[in-house]
């Protein structure tokens, strides 16, 4: 069967759509562009399939192309119900890329969409959230035996896998991407500093300057979501539980406060801890009318949807991805996209340039995990330095940007203590 027969997606026809999306980003992702070239003539990773979890837009169209021309078969399913994007998904199949997705699957539909992607029986995976592993271990053990390893593009993902081998259940070598400098420092930062907030200005349309805006959560996520509403003109809140956090928020002059203080102020408020219930029914009670709630952490679990609904008498659609809850004493909420990530589900995410270099680590890190598999044994392992290094180093160069280099005087000075 070919890519065609094999993929469940929308409609085929979209494919020229998605096919102009993927061409514009392509142009704009060098460094991926570099490790086209050596990889199309090395073909490292011919003869084996590779199975794919990640919000299926443009960038990552550009990443599962490249996977293909290293020689792969490429299989691919969306890691969020909301951030499949249809014509991507049909340029994709068009190019022999075997495609499980569509935009807003019923529940059922998305769960089979991972295991028809499983059971193509892949020899790696690039998972995002940690979904495909866990279907693996905890539903699917009879597919384990074929898979080598795989890497984890999200903070979440990481800390479910954390969580598994500690359990002592891992069985393969995962590679822990979203923790890369490369990683981490720009996309977590810039990058949902950036999307977090063009997906909640396309979708609302409103002013941010003036605005108090609440980001809940100050990690790398946060930092960049508080940084940017800061450039916007809004008045920053940040909430935390973290001490060291919110010294930080603190000294770079945004202000602290409780979560129980802060739903009396804001007017926008994001979401960007990976943990559950952060904004729920008692701070409801107290939240302005007309506040806006966005989530750009993990699944549809930070803001709670059922004590909204518990709380109001009624909910509408206003507006294309926002909800609106009418309360008993007449305030209104709107809630964003559903309480799914509102940069990927009611965005395209992170900006070109930024998954250049998430997928440049994503990729480096595959081939890596193919050639040093067995050596890493059932673990959770860090991106080897040199391939964090040589990401950042190569998207300097398509910058033009040149840096220093040590004098052997100054190497010698900084590996002796006697000097
Ligand atoms: P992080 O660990 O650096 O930061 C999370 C922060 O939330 C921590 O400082 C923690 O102390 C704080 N926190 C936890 N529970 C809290 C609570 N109840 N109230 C207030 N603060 C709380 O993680 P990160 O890299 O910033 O990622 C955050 C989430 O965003 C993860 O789920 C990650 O997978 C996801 N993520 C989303 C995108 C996106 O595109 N939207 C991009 C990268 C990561
Ligand atoms: N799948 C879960 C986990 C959060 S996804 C969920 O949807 O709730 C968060 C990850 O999305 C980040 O680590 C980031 O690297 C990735 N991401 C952000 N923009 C993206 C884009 N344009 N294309 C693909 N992935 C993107």
């Amino acid at each position: 069967m070919n890519a065609i027969e094999k993929s469940v997606i929308h409609d085929i026809s979209l494919a020229p759509s998605g096919r102009q999306k993927i061409n514009w980003a392509k142009d704009h992702m060098p460094v991926l562009g570099r490790i086209r070239e050596r990889v199309l003539v090395e073909k490292p990773l011919a003869g084996k399939r590779v199975a794919i979890s990640l919000h299926l837009e443009a960038k990552t169209a550009c990443m599962a192309e490249l996977i293909r021309d290293a020689g792969a078969e490429v299989v691919i399913t969306g890691s969020n119900p909301l951030s499949t994007q249809d014509d991507i998904c049909a340029a994709l199949v068009s190019e022999g890329v075997t495609v499980f997705a569509r935009y807003n699957p019923t529940p059922e539909e998305y769960k089979s969409h991972f295991i028809m992607t499983l059971e193509t029986k892949p020899d790696l995976i690039i998972d995002d959230g940690a979904d495909l592993v866990t279907i693996l271990h905890s539903e699917r053990p009879d597919l384990l035996e074929q898979v080598k390893g795989g890497c984890e593009e999200t903070t979440t993902g990481i800390k479910r896998l954390l969580s598994l081998e500690k359990s002592g259940q891992l069985k393969f070598p995962m590679i822990a991407v979203n923790d890369a400098f490369s990683k981490s420092l720009f996309d977590n930062r810039y990058g949902t500093g950036q999307s977090v907030w063009d997906g909640i200005n396309r979708t609302t349309n409103l002013v941010v300057a003036g605005k108090t805006v609440v980001v809940i959560g100050y990690g790398w996520c946060g930092k960049g979501v508080a940084m940017r509403a800061k450039g916007l003109g809004a008045r920053v809140i940040v909430v935390e539980i973290d001490a060291i956090k919110a010294t930080e928020a603190h000294m770079e002059g945004f202000t602290v406060l409780p979560m129980k203080e802060a739903a009396k102020q804001g007017d926008f408020f994001v979401t960007v801890t990976g943990n559950s219930k952060v904004i729920t029914k008692d701070h409801y009670e107290v939240m302005k009318d007309g506040a806006i709630l966005a989530n750009a952490g993990h699944f549809d679990i930070e803001i709670d949807k059922v004590s909204l609904e518990e709380l109001s008498i009624q909910s509408e659609v206003v507006r294309k991805d926002i909800t609106q809850y009418h309360l008993l004493d007449g305030r209104k909420i709107n809630l964003l996209a559903e309480g799914r990530l509102v940069n990927l589900a009611a965005g395209d995410g992170h900006p070109a340039e930024i998954m250049d270099m998430t997928f440049a680590l994503q990729v480096l890190s595959l081939l890596y995990l193919h050639q040093s598999n067995e050596k890493i044994g059932a673990h959770v392992i860090d991106v080897p330095y040199e391939i964090d290094e040589q990401v950042s180093r190569h998207f300097l160069e398509s910058l033009g940007i040149q840096i220093d280099e040590l004098t052997p005087e100054q190497t010698e000075y900084l590996g002796s203590w006697e000097i």
